[in-house]
């Protein structure tokens, strides 16, 4: 039958691409009929084990499905694979993953982004159709853009965090990556809604599918100036050049608006998250799951599981989350983050007061050579226009607009919380 036969064609070409992409941490062989779907290996799926791409959880089995996972069986889709990200969703590339980098459907010699770069290399490849990614800085919209995908992050509090392994609380969502805005809307209508595992979540109905294709009305939209910033790539800000003036051809009210505060949005994230990892990365404890290496007493072996089975990027953000909680630092690092995680809120709601929307690149660059970054720091400033978007709790989409030499580009239009159906009906007229 046509469902069987999707699922068995979706097996195929993930055996034939994972040679040499490695969008796949495990491929589900048992997968039943139905709507073949990849899950973010930070995603649960009962009987399958939860990775992170960390070593840390290495035999670790979900006993229970996420409610998206849940929502989607129950829908008619199957999960044929658990996809590659960085260790526990904290990296820009997937190169920080213990199972080795995904390389991207473009240019294999080149990252397909991340964290979630394991779902945007399997939808661009034709492994699958769709995916779930999770985003607590950009780890949708990224690898979507690098890829040159669609991927969408949820107003915060639409989609049910339980059963995501939590990075940081605050930040994370998970959401669809797909070939097209309208598939997207789709799995948001599956996946979103209330529910009483996660109490973050809202209890609004939305038909995220009301717009598309819609002929939309004229739109005001603010295009930030830091889109032209001097860390944007020349290929990039040609393209949002070209989006602007396409949009002008259709109709649609241009303004360039100076977004100035985005700039702490980096410094702001990067004390926020680490410190809510600090809290949630305590439970790997070489007890509970996974990963535990003998010693001789408890506490040497709490500090072997930990040492051995965490990556240094994930060690990096616990130690800096550890810092900036601790009772000397707390209101000179933590509280002041809070402050101007407020501020930066305020000043985005104060644009949709006059606009429908927000537009920047995705990313201020293409993909680029696996293993050429070393940096942390270069990798943190690489989600400077995604980040924003988190810390105000904002639906937040990247659609793919043409491509510098091979390499896609991805524009990324924000809109005000909770107005995630007209974001996917205007990604889905423009597209
Ligand atoms: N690149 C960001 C980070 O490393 C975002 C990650 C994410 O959204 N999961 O934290």
């Amino acid at each position: 039958d046509d469902l069987g036969i999707l699922v068995k064609r979706a097996l195929e070409v993930i055996e034939k691409e994972d040679k040499i992409l490695n969008a796949f941490i495990s491929v589900n062989k048992q997968a039943p009929r139905g709507v073949p779907i990849g899950i973010k290996d930070n995603i649960n799926v009962q009987g399958i084990e939860t990775t992170c791409a960390s070593k840390i959880l290495k035999g670790y089995i979900a006993t229970y499905d996420a409610t998206v996972v849940k929502k989607l069986k129950e829908n008619g889709f199957s999960v044929v694979g658990k996809t590659n990200l960085d260790e526990f969703a904290m990296g820009a590339s997937t190169e920080y993953s213990a199972f080795g980098p995904t390389r991207n459907p473009h240019d294999t010699q080149r990252v397909a982004g991340g964290s979630s770069g394991g779902s945007a290399a399997a939808v661009a490849s034709g492994e699958v159709v769709a995916a779930l990614g999770s985003d607590t800085g950009g780890s949708i919209r990224q690898p979507a853009a690098f890829c040159g995908v669609v991927g969408f992050k949820p107003s915060y509090g639409l989609v049910s965090r339980y059963g995501l392994v939590a990075f940081a609380s605050s930040l994370d969502q998970i959401g669809p990556i797909t070939k097209t805005v309208e598939d997207s809307a789709i799995l948001m209508n599956i996946i979103a809604g209330k529910d009483e595992n996660d109490s973050t979540t809202v209890d609004r109905k939305i038909d995220f599918t009301q717009f598309i294709g819609k002929e939309l009305p004229r739109m005001k939209i603010a295009v930030a100036k830091q889109s032209f910033n001097d860390g944007v790539e020349e290929g990039v800000k040609g393209k949002i050049d070209e989006f602007i003036k396409f949009l002008e051809s259709l109709g649609h009210f241009v303004d360039m608006v100076d977004l100035d505060e985005i700039k702490y949005s980096v410094a702001t994230y990067y004390i926020i998250a680490p410190a809510e990892v600090s809290s949630n990365l305590s439970r790997f404890d070489g007890v509970k799951y996974g990963l535990r290496v003998s010693a001789e007493g408890l506490r040497e072996m709490y500090e072997k599981t930990r040492g051995i089975g965490f990556g240094d990027e994930v060690k990096r953000r616990i130690l800096i989350g550890t810092f900036t909680l601790s009772a000397a630092y707390y209101d000179a690092y933590f509280e002041k983050a809070q402050k101007v995680r407020r501020k930066i809120s305020t000043k985005l709601n104060s644009v949709f007061e006059q606009y429908d929307f927000i537009v920047t690149p995705t990313s201020p660059i293409v993909a680029f050579k696996i293993g050429s970054v070393s940096d942390p720091l270069v990798y943190y400033m690489m989600d400077i226009f995604t980040i924003p978007a988190n810390l105000a709790g904002l639906p937040a989409i990247s659609i793919p607009f043409g491509k510098v030499e091979h390499l896609p580009v991805g524009i990324q239009i924000m809109g005000p919380r909770f107005s995630d159906a007209k974001v996917l009906g205007f990604a889905d007229y423009i597209e």
